[in-house]
């Protein structure tokens, strides 16, 4: 069931006294599923703040509309959406206790289940495991814990939709991936419908039941993790996503289930394309370029290589197309690799 949807929605900010206007978002539509834990993913400045600062109602769009389960939001201030917002600041009060800071969540709305504040401020507590921690001030908690705060406090008065921006990107590595396996299991548990707003590819992938990867204002697309990492359809996503090489080139035949395509320097086979297709674009993930491999050979000139533990990734070029290779060794400067043609995944745009 569709809990959220954005209808053709763009935004425009009027920027200083001139005509000039930034355009944040443009005609994003988007359906969230009841439960569902959905991401948005892309670069700084594509517009996931903007989107998500729609959906609670802090910006108007300039077009378009966001509907709650069906209804139009236009015009509902942001208090009365019934929304839990968490932002990267975790704008935790300095001068409230643990236990104050979750109970101003509840300014707004009474507890649900006709329990106490105090009572419904223990069991978020208790939630994020900071039991015992209600007395503390902010400053006495170390970031991941002030942020499970932040994240009481938008729970408690039980919203229907939970929004985070990039709420763990001012923590270590380490404490990020403990805080998202954190996060999903309270997700899941509490069944809420999230919107999560993250920069890191990884992130989306390992978190989200689907994502949406945007790109400058716009949509590129929408899917599961695992859609978005073996079939992206865009150049953009295919890049975005890591370690895919992206090649383009000219159909110069067809046999059966395979295509022959010249990229200039080389002709490979790949999976047959629509008949009529002249030009097309097609991605190899790094970990699909092989030494070993017999088809589609062709050599590459490594400029740096990079250790990461059970594998190196080594980045070079081939015929001006920057190449990555994920290998077990460091390789010498000239490496002969080949692909295999079902490996190939075409993008359906350039
Ligand atoms: P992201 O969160 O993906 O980094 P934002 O949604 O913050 O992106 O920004 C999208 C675009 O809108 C950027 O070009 C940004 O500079 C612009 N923008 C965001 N907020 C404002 C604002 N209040 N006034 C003018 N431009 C803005
Ligand atoms: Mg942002």
């Amino acid at each position: 069931m569709t809990k959220l949807r954005l209808e053709g929605v763009s935004k425009r900010y009027e920027t200083g006294t001139d005509e000039t206007a930034t355009s944040a978002l443009q005609n994003v539509d988007l359906t969230v599923r009841d439960g569902e834990f959905f991401t948005l993913v892309g670069p700084s400045g594509c517009g996931k703040t903007t989107t998500l600062r729609t959906i609670a109602g802090f910006e108007e769009p300039t077009d378009g509309a966001v509907r709650f389960d069906g209804e139009s939001m236009t015009g509902v201030p942001p208090e009365e959406r019934d929304v839990g917002v968490v932002f990267q600041s975790y704008g935790l009060f300095p001068h409230m206790s643990v236990a104050e800071n979750v109970g101003y969540g509840l300014r707004f709305r009474d507890p649900p289940n006709g329990v106490s504040v105090d009572e419904r401020t223990e069991e978020l507590l208790e939630l994020v495991d900071l039991e015992g921690m209600s007395d503390r001030d902010p400053d006495q908690l170390s970031g991941g814990q002030q942020q499970r705060v932040a994240l009481a406090r938008a729970l408690a008065p039980a919203p229907d939709l939970l929004l985070l921006d990039e709420p763990m990107s001012a923590l270590d590595a380490r404490l990020r991936e403990s805080l998202r396996r954190q996060l999903t299991r309270i997700q899941s548990r509490l069944g809420i419908t999230t919107v999560y707003v993250t920069h890191d590819q990884e992130e989306a992938l390992a978190i989200s039941d689907r994502l949406a990867v945007m790109n400058d204002g716009r949509i590129e697309q929408v899917a599961s993790p695992q859609a978005i990492y073996r079939e992206p359809e865009t150049r953009f996503v295919a890049e975005f996503v890591g370690d895919n090489n992206v090649f383009e080139g000219s159909v110069v035949a067809r046999d059966g289930d395979l295509c022959t395509v010249d990229i200039g320097g080389a002709t490979v086979e790949i999976p047959a394309v629509p008949d009529g297709t002249g030009r097309v674009s097609f991605c190899v993930r790094a970990a699909a370029l092989s030494t070993t491999v017999e088809d589609n050979r062709f050599s590459i000139t490594i400029e740096t290589s990079e250790f990461r533990g059970e594998t190196v990734h080594a980045y070079g070029r081939w015929n001006g197309v920057p190449i990555v290779l994920q290998l077990e060794e460091v390789p010498d400067t000239e490496v002969r690799v080949g692909f295999a043609p079902e490996n190939a995944h075409v993008l359906e745009s350039a």
